[in-house]
């Protein structure tokens, strides 16, 4: 038997998981108060769903295997595909639009490094049957605001056109989908051969030179100027998103047209949003506009969506200092001798059933021994339990965050301990 994690997995010990939970619950709120409601898909799916129309990148990364019935399976590795299937099976008789979340593992077969794995979270959040432009920017806004609810600060938005680029390249999906592959990797050299092989050498400078630019409203007009001959619709379409976002609050856009999302299905506007301080694996989430339904034999609905990597969110959350909502024990009992045993028994007992959470030594250990253990699992407060202060009707509390110790009443005890600091 193997002793090892599989290459690329991870486990999460109690802190962490405490943190990777608080974010999860705050990007969960931040989609609630956008009107987002939670959804969830298997982890398995068949194959084709994802061979269909993923791209190149996704389908060499996949997990896939055939079940004991003979079926090729795959484990998920976005959420996209999955929800656009369920749409058309059953979301679709919903009133629209629908706006939906998800949050799950999903794989990819992957070299792993620090921000990088085999299995990771995604938290998921699309809009299907809004005109683009309101759908783009209620997705484009809930992002932004889930960043600023954990409150990473030191981050770049970006945002691009992808319907331009394609409309310039005027190429069958499979060759366009390698181009744009390339482009987003940023792989010159593998960019370079497929031009060459498709005849178009000539593109690779003013390809080279689009995705460069970057900053205001100036790159539109050049990125129009560079993609000669396809007009101006996709960068009039970004002024006018800009203005709408404007309008939630979202003061200045940062233009990238260098943006180039590697999936095929994505269509129309796209963004992304990286953190400097992660270093390589710097981006923290991936979104836009795309018509995922028509590929799976349904009418043409606009759709938009957006993927954070939740490990890479926290990541960038710790790189940052950012004080994170953990949630700690409230009290930690420590009955001051063995005949004080069944008293703190009962204490515990009151406590938890008024909501408090609360602990007991289990291991019979002395008061000093205990009080060690409580700060280890940082611990709010120490409920020491001796026969003098339960004499008068009392039990010693102590504040391990300042040490100061007060003589308390079950009910006062009770009454400061459902009292938490904010995080
Ligand atoms: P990358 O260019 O880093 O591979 P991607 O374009 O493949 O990212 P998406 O498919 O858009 O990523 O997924 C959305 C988000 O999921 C990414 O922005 C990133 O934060 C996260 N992510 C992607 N791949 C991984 C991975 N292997 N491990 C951890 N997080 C990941
Ligand atoms: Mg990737």
């Amino acid at each position: 038997m193997s002793v090892e994690r599989p290459r690329g997995t991870n486990d999460y010990g109690p802190e962490e998981m405490a943190r990777r939970r608080a974010v999860e619950a705050i990007l969960r709120e931040a989609a609630h108060r956008f009107g987002f409601r939670e959804v969830s898909t298997p982890t398995i799916e068949h194959l084709d769903l994802f061979t269909t129309k993923s791209g190149p990148g996704i389908v060499e990364e996949l997990y896939s295997f055939k079940d004991k019935g003979g079926r090729d399976l795959a484990l998920r590795p976005e959420f996209t595909a999955s929800i656009v299937r369920f749409y058309l099976a059953e979301l679709r008789n919903l009133p629209k639009p629908i706006k939906v979340y998800s949050v799950g593992n999903v794989f990819r077969y992957e070299e792993p490094q620090k921000g990088r794995y085999r299995e990771f979270t995604q938290f998921n959040a699309e809009v299907i049957g809004a005109p683009a432009l309101q759908g783009d920017a209620e997705v484009v806004a809930l992002a932004i605001e889930c960043l600023r609810s954990v409150g990473v600060r030191d981050v770049h938005v970006r945002i691009g056109h992808i319907g331009m680029l394609r409309a310039f390249l005027k190429l069958p999906p499979e060759d366009q989908g390698k181009v744009v592959h390339w482009l987003d990797k940023r792989n010159f050299p593998a960019l370079k051969a497929e031009l060459a092989r498709l005849g178009l050498a000539s593109l690779e400078t003013p390809l080279r030179q689009y995705i460069e630019l970057k900053g205001g409203t100036e790159v539109l007009d050049k990125g129009a100027k560079l993609l000669s001959g396809v007009g101006t619709e996709g960068f009039e379409y970004l002024k006018a998103l800009a203005a709408r976002l404007k309008l939630y609050g979202v003061e200045h856009l940062t233009y990238d047209l260098g943006v180039v999302r590697g999936l095929d299905y994505y269509t129309g506007m796209v963004f992304e949003v990286d953190s400097p301080n992660l270093g390589a694996e710097k981006q923290v989430m991936g979104g836009g506009a795309y018509s995922l339904a028509e590929v799976f034999g349904g009418d043409p609905v606009p759709q938009t969506g957006f993927a954070f990597g939740l490990d890479r969110i926290v990541l960038a959350a710790e790189a940052e200092g950012v004080k994170l909502p953990v949630p700690r024990l409230d009290c930690y009992v420590v009955p001051i001798g063995e005949p004080m045993q069944t008293k703190a028994l009962e204490i515990l007992q009151t406590l938890r059933r008024a909501g408090v959470s609360a602990d007991i030594d289990l291991l019979g250990r002395g008061p000093s021994k205990n009080l060690d253990y409580a700060n280890a699992i940082r611990a709010r407060l120490a409920v020491l339990v001796g026969d003098a202060e339960l004499k008068k009707g009392r039990v010693a509390v102590k504040d391990l965050d300042s040490g100061k110790q007060e003589e308390l009443a079950l009910e006062a005890l009770i009454a400061r301990a459902v009292q938490r600091p904010k995080a």
